[in-house]
């Protein structure tokens, strides 16, 4: 089945239009270069520097994640979810974070901790 999103990608146009693949210019695809949480974006720069500007930030929302979908990083967390829902059914009723297991943390803010 290969690699599944941790976020269900639907394809809508925008995803079909390859909106959702990190950014490219002429030197080729930019590589991740980030996340920061404050800002809800995860950074991308341009492969030889030559742009400028040589790196943007995206905002993180559905078609970006703060963690890009395919990296290590991401495959890590994803099989490290897996098992927190398969051995808890998922969040628990009280709202706890699976992750630190403190109240109203938000996991994405745990990941880069
Ligand atoms: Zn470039």
């Amino acid at each position: 089945m290969g690699i599944r999103p941790v976020v269900p990608l639907r394809m809508t146009p925008a995803v079909k239009a390859g909106k959702a693949n990190p950014p490219q210019c002429d030197h080729g695809t930019w590589t991740f270069a980030g996340s920061d949480t404050k800002r809800g974006a995860s950074k991308w720069r341009c492969p030889t520097g030559e742009c400028v500007p040589a790196s943007v930030w995206v905002k993180a929302g559905r078609l970006h994640t703060l963690i890009p979908r395919g990296t290590d990083r991401w495959k890590a967390l994803y099989h490290q979810r897996g098992a927190v829902e398969r051995g808890s059914a998922g969040r628990s009723t009280s709202g706890r974070c699976s992750r630190c297991g403190c109240v109203g943390c938000r996991e994405l803010r745990c990941m880069w901790t």
